[in-house]
């Protein structure tokens, strides 16, 4: 039998607690889960630790797809019991019994049987995943890896930046440039903006001139802080202003844009998901770079038409996380020039894979540059050592 007509004969839904995905799930003495500006820092009790509010409730969630041949696909995501719940209960009948070929129609079928509740967030991160599991099966199918499926490659290595507390660390290591979470926000007044500019005045002393430097404000802020903390930050030649405010609140990443300094770039969007919500940052908000992840804008499916609408506008993307899943896309799009890398180090001192230990082959990149695998799919295999809790079908949670 040919590749027509090949069949998809099940589904599986998994939750992975401990990392993989879910990169927030980390102990306490990580550095992405301490004290970094983010929507609760207004409120004293949840603002030294991120885990305080539950940033890692959610846990990771794997979808694996099987063809009547017995080959399979995975992907990844975060998501964790509920979006498996969904998977198994609403979103597998568009899956099992179709054509693996038919990954548009699945997808379609997916989004509009959930438009009622769904559209963002959990219901989009279920379907990212098994977007990916669709795309990693039709790959191991055609035995080509999904870079090939995608029209091929448009620069043989990809070139990273580095996402965590230490560009300092990050430079020695090959990258070619840093992206520093915010530490304080709007509620620590004047003293804690002056010790957010200290931090990238000393990490600019440490890296020059030549080597990037952004912020990362994980939707934390408020306009006026937001303003401030650019016009103080030009001054020590920031690269971009990320993800400042309530992905809700188009109206604030538009104005910061209008008053952005020269240079500067305005981005967004890891939160954001569809071609509607990226529609409107292009479009209405003119965001210079978008980030949409994954595995949660809607999948490879929706980033295709994402990323195409951002190359008509002439803006970049340069996507959110993701690893392997962004890297297939990244390697086939001229405008995604960079790379996203999360020091997943406790310290970020040194590169580490960032779904461990879910992926045993995970590539990474090594002094900061990475060529994608020919192997088939993702060209990656699921850890099954790992613990794996399987959600079933009619499981009430
Ligand atoms: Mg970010």
């Amino acid at each position: 039998m040919g590749l027509m007509g090949r069949k998809i004969k099940a589904i599986r839904a998994y939750v992975v607690e401990g990392g993989g995905a879910d990169y927030h799930d980390q102990s306490a003495d990580h550095w992405i889960v301490k004290q970094i500006a983010t929507p609760m820092s207004i409120y004293p009790e949840y603002k030294a630790t991120r885990t305080s509010f539950g940033i890692n409730a959610l846990k990771t969630l794997v979808v694996e797809v099987e063809a009547d041949n017995g080959v399979t696909g995975f992907g990844i995501t975060t998501g964790g019991y509920p979006a498996a719940w969904l998977v198994m209960n609403h979103l597998d009948r568009f899956v099992v019994g179709k054509d693996a070929n038919s990954i548009e129609i699945i997808w379609d079928q997916m989004y509009r049987a959930s438009l009622y509740y769904g559209r963002k967030g959990i219901v989009m991160n279920a379907i990212s995943a098994i977007d990916l599991a669709l795309w990693d099966l039709l790959g191991r199918l055609r035995e080509e890896p999904v870079y090939a499926m995608l029209g091929g490659k448009v620069r043989e290595e990809l070139t990273f930046y580095a996402t965590g507390p230490r560009p300092d660390l990050a430079k020695g290591m090959g990258f070619v440039g840093g992206k520093i979470p915010l530490v304080y926000g709007q509620a620590d007044g004047n003293e804690g903006l002056r010790k957010n500019i200290e931090t990238l005045k000393t990490m600019r002393e440490r890296v020059g001139d030549d080597f990037l430097l952004m912020w990362d404000c994980w939707m934390a802020l408020d306009l006026p802080y937001a303003k401030k903390l650019m016009t103080e930050s030009a001054e020590y030649g920031l690269q971009w202003m990320e993800e400042c405010f309530n992905p809700d609140d188009y109206w604030s990443y538009r104005d910061l844009k209008k008053c952005a300094p020269n240079k500067m770039w305005v981005t967004g969007g890891e939160h954001e998901a569809s071609r509607y919500g990226f529609r409107a940052l292009i479009e209405e908000c003119d965001l210079d770079v978008i980030q949409p992840d994954v595995g949660w804008c809607g999948g490879l499916t929706e980033l295709i038409k994402i990323g195409n609408l951002a190359d008509a506008h002439g803006k970049l993307v340069i996507p959110h996380g993701s690893g392997v899943y962004s890297y297939h896309y990244v390697t086939t799009k001229v405008n995604s020039p960079i790379t996203e890398c999360l020091m997943m180090a406790p310290q970020a001192d040194k590169v580490v894979p960032q779904y461990y230990p879910l992926i045993k082959d995970e590539p990474m990149p090594v002094n900061g540059k990475l060529k994608v695998s020919d192997k088939p799919g993702f060209g990656v295999e699921l850890n099954k050592d790992k613990t794996l809790v399987e959600v079933k079908k009619g499981t009430h949670l």
